[in-house]
This record gives C-alpha cells, structure tokens and sequence, in this order.
C-alpha cells in the first residue's frame, strides 16, 4: 500500500483520499518574471512523476499548478523591460509550458493565473475579515496571526519563533509583526483591481487558498511545492483557509528538496547558478534532465554540475543499446510497445522471466514507500541488465527461438510498463547537440540494420566501407557483443 511522508505529521503514512478513488492534488508553480532554470522543473517532474504513479494505482487524479502573475517582482521586472506585466507574464509562462513539455509533464489538468481568480480571492479575504480573522488597514487587509492558535503547526514553529522570524516592517499599519497581507493597497501606476477594501491586488498566499478550493473543493488530498515554501507561504495558506472553511485544507503535505549548483543555491543574484532551463534543453536529452531529478529521494536536495548530467548520460545508454537490441531482434520500436497501465492488469499466462516478475514488484515497493524514485530507478538498470542477460543465454541473436524470444519481449514489455510510470523514454532521441533530427536517428538506424546484414553475409568489405564513410560524415558506429550502436559528433 501507497504510503507518503507528510510535512504535517512529519511521519510516513499510508494514503487515503477524501473521496474514494479520486485525487486532487495542488502544486505550488511559478512566480513568472523570468524564464525558468533548471531548479524550476525539479517540481513538475516530481509530481507528474507522482500523479503518473497514482493513475496508475488507478486513481482519478486532478493537479493543479498555479500561476502568480501578478506580484512586486513581476512590476520591477515589466518596468525594466519597458513592458506590461501582463505581457511579461504571458512570455514567460508560455516558456515554463515549453520547458514541462519537452521534459514530459504533460499531465496537469489546470493551470490558472491568479488574476483570473480575483473574485474569488476578495470573497475569501472578505469572509476572512467577516469572521474576524482579519483586517483592513491602510487599504491593505491583513491576517490576524493571533487569532489562530494552530498558526505554525506545519512548519513546526513555535508563535515566539514566529514572531522572531517575521519581517519587521517599518510601519505601524500591523497589528502583530507576523501578520500577513491577503490583499495590498496599489501604489500609483500598478496594476489594480477594485475591492470593498480599495484599489489593490491580492496577496501572494491568498491566491493559492482561493485557487485551490475552487478547483479541488476545500479539503482536498496532497498539496506539494519546493521545501523553500513550507513556511511562510504554505504555513500562511493553510491557516487562512482553515480559519476561512472551518475544515481541514490538503490532507498530506509534499515538499521536494532543492536543486543547488555544485552545493551552492540557485539564486538570480548569484548568476553563475542560474542555468536556464531552455539552454539545457539544447543539449541534454530530456530523458537525463529528468533522470536527474528522479535519482535521489524527492526530499532531498539535487545537486546539479555538467559532471553529474555525462555521468547519468552514459548510464542510460544501457537503455538505448537494450532498446536498439530489441528492435534488430523483433522489428518493432521500444518506444511504439505497448504496455499494461494498470498496476491491477491481469497478464493471464504470459511467459516472462522469474527475475522480471520479482524486479518489478520491487519497483512498486519502492514507488509504494513515499515515491522512491531513486530506488525505482535502480530497479530499472537491474532490469535491463536481466533483459541482456536473457537475450546473451537464449542467443537471440544466432539462434532465433521463438519460445525463448517471445519471453524477452514479454520482459521488455514489462520494462516498458514501468519506465512509462517514471515518465522516462517516451520518445525515441533525438541526437540534438549536433542538431540532428528524427529522421536522422531512423536513418541511421537502418543503415545499422543494413550493414549487419552485409556483415552476416560476410561481406566485411563493405561493411567496413560503410562504417569509414560514415565516420567521415561524423558519425561513429560501436561495435558491441549486444549489436551494432551509433553516435554523432
Ligand atoms: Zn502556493
């Protein structure tokens, strides 16, 4: 059974959604004045990694992420550009979606932009006043921390911590200094929204209690974002919209670890660390920007440095010769196969290897035990490595038993059922460092496929012509026990 480490209780426990088989789940995402690093993605690959893993538990899943469009550093940012912040917003979320696609998260279902949710934010900010859990002051409206004795049960701080902790502001308009704004009076020339409070524009905390309860309902189930947010932002969400519903908010509380450059945090004041996300792209399969996300425990912190991308690169080429060994054997792509997505499919009497049964229930214990991505991934290199090994003793490749090839593609379909729960391998590479395109990758692949052939028949000559020439060309051809694999560059 699916257990989950929640920030709340700060224990491992076991997963039971609000409603039977259904999920909602909320993401904090970004605050868009500028296009997304690396550190941005750390987050939607981990949770579409965890949404995948609950639709295929069989859970009707709903995610949520969030857009703050409006905020301080979206009006610097716009007024340095000498444009809007609606402009802005717009260019750089547009990049955001870019950078999740082309990384493969392609399962949220909403996306709102917090100033879309303006009405709903002033009737929660009102309703907060109306209970007596706010207030309005200097055409601001702030939350009353002291009236929320629950204030600091998910970050684990004490009140006096708080009050220590908080930013001291230079005005008298507070009544306690931990106190937070759920709506902000406009200055002149910023972009404003009419309230009963005022000109302004809402809070960043109040956006995500009014999103999320108009999308998932007041109580919903997780509710994730990056360890840098549990407090203020998260503490400050759950307690408005607690003392707002009088119900529980999300029932299990997710954060990721950070990702940091060669131990150093990613910040935009030190741009040494800041890599962005569409220059990795450039260069680096999504496959191994995803992998790195996915290797250590999502509630530890990534570490990112080039070293650490060519190490995890020439690791999944096990993948790829695996993937390229089944094609020459059975003449069909890796990345075509279809696969069981459910963990409760019935695969009747399938043959498939003992080893390839008992490696994929650890699979799922490990996904099973708070997302072990780490751990889920290892299983997959034994996998593979299982895979090879089936194919190295049956003599797939000379002996062509029908029996014994028939068990390697049920092994392999197996291996595709769980690399699609990763989200890893869904398209078939695309060599891009030297701009190459897929067409490229599938002639290059029946050149391979053909100059097998010439070698079977024995024609070395012109084997070995068609591998100088296309070294000429730039193009290496490796020749392994496993079968013939290819380069560029
Ligand atoms: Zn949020």
């Amino acid at each position: 059974m699916l257990r989950l480490y929640n920030t709340l209780s700060q224990t491992k426990e076991p997963f039971l959604p609000v409603t039977p088989g259904k999920v909602g789940m909320y993401v904090c995402g970004p605050t868009v004045y500028s296009n997304s690093h690396i550190g941005h993605m750390v987050g939607p690959v981990i949770f579409d990694t965890v949404k995948r893993y609950l639709v295929y538990l069989g859970y009707d899943v709903t995610w949520v992420v969030n857009i703050t469009d409006i905020d301080d550093k979206l009006i610097v940012q716009a007024q340095k550009d000498g444009t809007t912040v609606k402009e802005l917003a717009e260019r750089v979320t547009a990049d955001y979606v870019v950078c999740m696609e082309a990384l493969g998260v392609d399962g949220i279902d909403y996306m709102p932009r917090a100033t879309e949710y303006i009405p709903e934010i002033l009737a929660m900010t009102q309703g907060l006043v109306d209970k007596g859990f706010a207030y309005a002051s200097g055409g601001d409206v702030y939350f009353d921390v002291t009236k929320a004795p629950e204030y600091g049960k998910l970050s684990h701080r004490d009140p006096e911590e708080l009050q220590a902790g908080a930013r001291i502001e230079p005005t008298a308009i507070k009544r306690h200094p931990a106190d937070f704004a759920l709506w902000k009076g406009s200055k002149p020339g910023e972009p404003s929204w009419e309230s009963p409070f005022g000109p302004g524009r809402p809070g960043w905390h109040i956006e995500c209690s009014a999103m999320s309860s108009k999308l998932l309902g007041e109580h919903f189930d997780i509710h994730g974002g990056g360890l840098d947010l549990v407090f203020p932002h998260h503490e400050n969400e759950v307690v408005q919209s607690e003392s707002f519903s009088g119900k529980p908010f999300a029932t299990y509380w997710m954060h990721n670890g950070l990702l940091t450059k060669n131990g150093k945090k990613i910040s935009k004041s030190d741009p040494g660390t800041v890599i962005l996300m569409s220059d990795l792209l450039k260069t680096h399969s999504p496959d191994v920007l995803r992998a790195l996300f996915l290797t250590s425990h999502y509630r530890r912190p990534i570490d990112y440095g080039p070293d650490r991308l060519d190490e995890l690169a020439r690791g999944l080429h096990l993948f790829d010769n695996l993937f390229h060994r089944y094609e020459r054997l059975t003449g069909q792509s890796f990345y075509t196969l279809k696969a069981p997505t459910h963990r409760d499919h019935d695969f009747g009497d399938m043959p498939v290897p003992t080893e390839v049964w008992e490696l994929r229930q650890k699979f799922l214990d490990a996904m099973d035990d708070d997302f072990n991505t780490g751990g889920a991934l290892g299983i997959l290199y034994d996998l593979a490595r299982s895979l090879n090994r089936h194919a190295d003793t049956g003599k797939l490749e000379s002996a062509g038993d029908p029996t014994e090839l028939s068990i390697f593609k049920n092994g392999t379909i197996v291996l595709r059922e769980l690399t699609n729960i990763l989200g890893l391998f869904r398209k078939a590479p695309v060599t891009s460092a030297t701009g190459s395109d897929e067409l490229t990758g599938k002639l290059l692949d029946l050149l391979v496929t053909l100059r097998t052939q010439v070698r079977k028949a024995k024609n070395f000559a012109l084997s070995d012509e068609i591998r100088d020439k296309l070294t000429a060309l730039g193009v290496t051809l490796e020749d392994r026990p496993d079968g013939t694999g290819w380069k560029l560059g």
